[in-house]
């Protein structure tokens, strides 16, 4: 059952929406200003955000601006009627769709239904995001990763922690940044951790794992990656 969140201020109206979208099947989650809004977005991942414009505490643009650099989730802006400014304000910063207030309620339920359809069809994803560097290759959207044309086989972690050091190339990262950007803030395991995948990742993209080109130790620190101008 998709889930749609309402950001929406006027609470009859939203009750109102409510009603009928749970008519329809769907499963309804309103917030009543734009903090609780953004916060309920994050927690529940819905499938679709309707969100109003004027808002206390945080604007829908805010939010959809927000929203739009950490998810692909759907968004329908509500803005007044004839209020082209608004409407492009909106499609501007990534909403999916728009409609004025006042609408009739067949009308609204038509573009939700169009706009989970459309977003079924296509499962919105990140776009396809090749990295490379040297001889290496990796497409994160597939989680593949080559050395040359020979595909690499790389566990979740090596795969995560070889994508984060190739996204700060020629940056030193220490242990404890990449432990909590791989591992995650809650992980218990120490740094020794970082040093173990690093050494299984050598092993698999250096040509000799014992004087690495790519992965190089900034001792007392972390780690670098470099991208060798050739491979010899
Ligand atoms: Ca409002």
């Amino acid at each position: 059952m998709p889930t749609i969140l309402l950001i929406e201020d006027e609470r009859t109206f939203a009750e109102t929406l409510r009603y009928n979208l749970e008519r329809e099947g769907y499963a309804v989650l309103i917030a009543d200003d734009g903090v609780v809004g953004l916060e309920l977005a994050r927690r529940e991942q819905p499938n679709l955000i309707v969100l109003d414009i004027m808002l206390p505490r945080l604007d829908g643009f805010s939010i959809c601006r927000i929203l739009r650099q950490e998810s692909d989730i759907p968004i329908m802006m509500l803005t007044a009627r004839y209020d082209e400014v608004d409407r492009i304000a909106g499609l501007e910063l990534g909403a999916d769709d728009y409609i004025g207030k006042p609408f009739s309620l067949g009308e609204f339920l038509a573009r939700v239904r169009a706009i989970l359809r459309r977003s079924e069809r296509q499962p919105r994803q990140v776009d396809r995001e090749v990295l490379a560097a040297g001889a290496l290759k990796i497409d994160t959207s597939s989680r593949r990763a080559w050395r040359e044309s020979s595909e690499l086989t790389l566990p979740q972690k090596e795969f995560d922690l070889l994508t984060c050091l190739i996204r700060n190339q020629g940056i030193v990262l220490s242990r404890d940044l990449l432990l909590e950007r791989v591992w995650g803030t809650d992980f218990a395991g120490d740094s020794r951790t970082v040093d173990v995948h690093i050494r299984w990742l050598r092993e698999k993209i250096e040509l000799d794992p014992a004087r690495p080109r790519y992965i190089q130790t900034v001792r007392g620190v972390g780690y670098r990656f470099e991208a060798p101008e050739e491979q010899p």
